[in-house]
């Protein structure tokens, strides 16, 4: 998988994801993570590439001529059918496991981050990427949108995690949330791990998660629970 990230803050996406689980992945070659700044496609000489907005209105934007530019050099050397281009925006539909999921596919997916109020729509119009949101919140740019994204794709691509079962168990994977796990010492505070744990039985163990997963996603996300029950997947 390899992400390109069109920022003017390459020095965020990097720091964050070369570190830890991320980090590892891309010393071993599993992900690759090319960012780019915008701010190099500036064609004035003293790089500005934001702007006072036609209208009014409070703030700046990100100019067109320098995302476009941007962006065309990065597709140059990708091949189209095998990139996904994906806009970080409030505005787009909110980001979750089975896009996650959809999107870990791809060979190629291209970041596009906004700053300040955003970026000049002509760009957006002439790249048509698809809006995607972390959610219903207005941050200050789509650096940490990316990184999150970027993050939660990548546990699902094989060999970056140290077991693949790991996220096959995980909160979503099913649609459910996950069960209480516990490690060592078998006792805490008095609160002990359930002896059903201890038993070394396979077959009592994961009917034992399977209720509490449903226990515990009735409980606090009664949405999915419906979802899951209405599928029939029980
Ligand atoms: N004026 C824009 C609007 O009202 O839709 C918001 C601009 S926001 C301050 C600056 C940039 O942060 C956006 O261009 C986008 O890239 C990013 N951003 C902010 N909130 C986001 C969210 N919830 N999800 C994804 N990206 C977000």
């Amino acid at each position: 998988m390899n992400y390109h990230v069109m920022t003017l803050f390459p020095e965020m996406v990097e720091s964050t994801l070369n570190s830890s689980i991320t980090g590892r992945a891309i010393e071993k070659g599993i992900i690759k993570l090319n960012t780019v700044n915008i701010r190099d496609y500036a064609q004035n000489r003293y790089k500005h590439v934001d702007d006072y907005i036609y209208g009014g209105g409070s703030g700046m934007l990100i100019q067109a001529e320098p995302v476009w530019l941007c962006y065309q050099d990065i597709m140059k050397q990708l091949d189209k059918s095998k990139t996904r281009v994906l806009y970080m925006s409030p505005q787009g539909r909110t980001f979750d496991q089975t896009m996650a999921k959809a999107l870990s596919h791809n060979e190629n997916i291209v970041f596009l981050c906004g700053h300040y109020e955003g970026i000049d729509e002509r760009a957006i119009e002439l790249i048509n990427p698809v809006h995607v949101s972390l959610g219903d919140y207005v941050l200050t740019g789509g650096e940490l949108p990316a990184i999150v994204m970027i993050d939660a794709i990548s546990r699902l691509i094989h060999g970056v995690l140290g077991s693949d079962d790991s996220a096959v168990y995980e909160t979503f994977y099913d649609g459910l949330l996950e069960y209480p796990q516990y490690t060592r010492p078998a006792e805490y505070e008095g609160l002990k791990v359930p002896d059903v744990l201890l038993s070394g039985n396979h077959k009592i163990i994961e009917k034992w998660r399977l209720e509490e997963s449903l226990k515990r996603t009735k409980e606090r996300r009664p949405d999915l629970y419906e979802k899951y029950i209405s599928q029939g997947l029980h």
